[in-house]
């Protein structure tokens, strides 16, 4: 326990570690390396346990044994880091921009008098400053911020740091909660799962994501036949889920999902900032676009500026002609 800590709220989601937790981890060790300190993990729930192998690069872990937290409500949630956190007394507090996250992080700074940042995207310590970059305004704008007051709670945007994938030795420590829990006035119902049968678009290793260049409903068809080609599936931006093209499940960003793949193909997609919280990590991003200015060509590796619809079909007959050959 040291004022030069940093902790990390690590989350589960559906029984299994969520993948934001060992990007806080990596985001962590970088910081620890900076600050000297420990990296303390912290797992809430009965079966919290069972996720410490996947945590060992910690140096420890705590885990709150307690039934209340065996699903997420905020205001057990609440009282507990309150509690722990006051009592390691960390440097930082790494929370994911999640809904877990975007919903405790406020509180628990006010409940702490404790600053507290969102939109983390790097985060740096130089001697004994703390140095944020935080992206607001939906993105547009990105703050490089002092962060003053200890600790300091950030909300760290998924795909901000790679996931870790060290192991250590970390000390782990099963406590009972600090604090009585008793439910709060908001409980959990049901999970509401993605519609059955449709793909997983955080799972693809290769992505074709259609904006409204796309033009068409008819036109879809013809992106789909590229991305199975390519052997991926298809993706969207916002425009294209709201007029029903493709279901909510295939959306990219903000409010859609966050994707990661090896190869991720924008068609007609400008690249709003809303758009690009959600892709920005891909390993290798494509752009294709008819408007050189387009935004999404200040994240892609490579771009191309032309009318999708004269790539798409040549390009498709062209993948699989070769396949053909092989
Ligand atoms: C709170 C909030 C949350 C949001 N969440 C999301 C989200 O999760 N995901 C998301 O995507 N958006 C989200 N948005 C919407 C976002 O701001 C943009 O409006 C949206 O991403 C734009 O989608 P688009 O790129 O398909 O369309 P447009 O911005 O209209 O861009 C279409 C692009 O296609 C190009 N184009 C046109 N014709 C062709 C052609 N023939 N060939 C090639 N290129 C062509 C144009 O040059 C243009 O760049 C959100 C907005 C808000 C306010």
């Amino acid at each position: 326990m040291s004022a030069q800590d940093i902790l990390v709220l690590a989350e589960t989601n559906q029984e299994a570690l969520a993948d934001i937790s060992l990007e806080l981890l990596a985001g962590a060790r970088q910081l620890a390396g900076g600050t000297g300190g420990q990296v303390v993990a912290v797992l809430l729930g009965p079966d919290g346990a069972k996720h410490a192998d996947a945590l060992s690069a910690a140096d420890r872990i705590l885990v709150i044994d307690d039934l209340q937290l065996a699903a997420f409500s905020p205001e057990p949630y609440l009282a507990v880091l309150e509690s722990v956190v006051s009592s390691e007394g960390p440097r930082a507090v790494l929370i994911g921009s999640t809904t877990i996250g975007l919903d405790v992080a406020p509180a628990l700074g006010a409940r702490l008098d404790a600053p507290v940042l969102s939109g983390c995207q790097q985060i740096v310590v130089e001697g004994d400053t703390l140095k944020v970059t935080s992206a607001i305004c939906g993105g547009k704008i990105l703050a490089d911020v002092e962060v003053k007051g200890s600790p300091a709670i950030l909300l760290v945007l998924p795909g901000s740091f790679r996931p870790t994938e060290e192991t250590g030795a970390a000390q782990v420590e099963t406590l009972p909660s600090p604090v009585a829990l008793k439910p709060g006035a908001v409980t959990f119902e049901e999970l509401i799962l993605p519609e059955a049968g449709d793909v997983d678009i955080t799972q693809q290793d290769v992505l074709v994501a259609v904006g409204r260049g796309i033009q068409q409903e008819g036109n879809m068809e013809a992106a789909e036949e590229l991305a199975h080609a390519l052997g991926g599936e298809l993706a969207a931006s916002r425009p294209i889920v709201d007029q029903d093209w493709l279901p909510t499940t295939r959306q990219v960003g903000k409010s859609g999902m966050i994707v990661k793949p090896k190869f991720y193909l924008a068609l007609g997609v400008s690249g709003a900032p809303e758009h690009q919280e959600g892709m920005s990590s891909s390993d290798l991003i494509i752009a294709v676009n008819t408007d050189p200015a387009a935004p999404i060509f200040e994240v892609a590796h490579y771009g191309v500026e032309m009318d999708l619809m004269d790539l798409v079909e040549p390009l498709t007959e062209a993948i699989n002609a070769r396949k053909g050959e092989a």
